[in-house]
């Protein structure tokens, strides 16, 4: 087979260790008989893998006890409204926008009651977080929400603000389990799994039980945190293949070390392509510095002229889906905790030779 490196930005790269692990279980697990796609979800081989898969989940972000982690469908976007519904209790809310996302949590959920923009970047762009000492927070806001890694503009927070007892609630869909977190700070947690969890089809939210009994009761029953959570995510059928391989990824990160391993890898590849970005004059990357994403580093070419054959060049190079999001353009290396450093080490050998060849 073809060595290829996938930098997209999700569904994305998984470990090859785990693919191939779910290829032998594929037809026969663990001596069942059956795929993880036929069983139960009630059974007891598919709640044996629930139950360890959220037990590795709270190992790796060290979740502490007063948390709920729930596997929910609907993606991050779901959530959106769902935040509201479970959250708002005839209170406002806050929310500040650092880029595509976070502005898209906030059309989503004025539907529901009285959003305010406590901060925003999109007059320079959203090339970086407005700093903390601007933030204009309510003391009487049901929550305060942010993006805490925006994969399309490539902008990652660097710590978290003081919100004075007012819960944070943050969508870490593209940074999840990249970087250890502290749990205790967060009111809500949660992510769409296609990044750094597993595939499609699953979004986890890890909640503070002392949020469970303020919900809309226009909120609809599978998207009900509370219900959810008193019913082990079963109110509905769960994505039960998608919680299979999230949990195959989780036993891989444990075996790399856990969290605080996988970041430091995630440190050095970032910085190797920053470091080359900077140092280039072919090549650039607007982002502040110290809100420069780890995950998803976009890029510009300073002739743009020559996208097209940037792309073209390193597609028949095996270096895959690395155009910009349509709203941003330019390009974008989306380098997930399963990208190995050889493939940012493969991605800059080629734009140093298209950079030679062009200049
Ligand atoms: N938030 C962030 C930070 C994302 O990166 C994405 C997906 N790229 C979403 C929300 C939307 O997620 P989904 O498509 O799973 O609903």
């Amino acid at each position: 087979m073809k060595q290829i490196y996938n930098f997209s930005a999700g569904p994305a790269v998984l470990p090859k260790e785990v693919l191939q692990r779910a290829q032998a279980e594929m037809l026969d697990w663990h001596g069942s008989g059956m795929s993880v796609m036929e069983m139960s979800h009630r059974g007891k081989e598919f709640t044996s893998i629930l139950e360890k898969t959220e037990a590795d989940f709270r190992t790796l972000l060290n979740v502490p006890s007063q948390y709920k982690v729930l596997f929910l469908q609907g993606g991050a976007i779901a959530e959106n409204a769902m935040i509201p519904l479970n959250l708002l209790n005839g209170k406002s809310a806050d929310y500040v926008v650092t880029g595509a996302w976070s502005k898209r949590s906030v059309e989503d959920a004025r539907a529901y009651g009285e959003i305010r923009i406590a901060a925003t970047s999109e007059a320079s762009s959203f090339t970086e977080v407005p700093s903390f000492d601007t933030w204009q927070l309510n003391q009487d806001a049901a929550y305060v929400h942010i993006c805490t890694n925006e994969t399309i503009n490539g902008v990652e927070f660097d710590g978290i603000p003081n919100t004075h007892g007012v819960p944070i609630v943050a969508d870490m869909s593209s940074h999840i389990l990249s970087r250890p977190v502290d749990v205790s700070r967060y009111g809500v947690i949660y992510g769409g799994a296609q990044k750094n969890i597993g595939p499609a089809g699953l979004c986890i939210v890890v909640v503070h039980e002392g949020l469970l009994n303020q919900a809309s009761p226009l909120t609809p029953a599978v998207f009900s945190w509370k219900t959810q959570a008193d019913n082990q995510s079963m109110i509905n059928t769960p994505p039960t293949y998608s919680i299979y391989i999230a949990g195959l990824v989780f036993e891989w990160l444990l075996a790399q070390g856990g969290v605080a391993a996988i970041e430091q890898k995630n440190i050095a590849k970032a910085n190797l392509l920053y470091n080359y970005l900077d140092g280039s004059d072919f090549y650039y990357n607007n982002i502040q510095v110290a809100n420069r994403s780890r995950m998803n580093i976009p890029f510009r070419l300073r002739n743009e002229q020559l996208n097209d054959a940037f792309l073209k060049g390193a597609e028949a190079q095996g270096l895959l889906q690395l155009k910009g999001h349509r709203m941003v353009g330019g390009m974008r290396a989306s380098i997930y905790n399963a990208m190995p450093i050889e493939g940012v080490q493969a991605l800059i050998a080629y734009m140093t030779e298209f950079a030679k060849h062009n200049a």
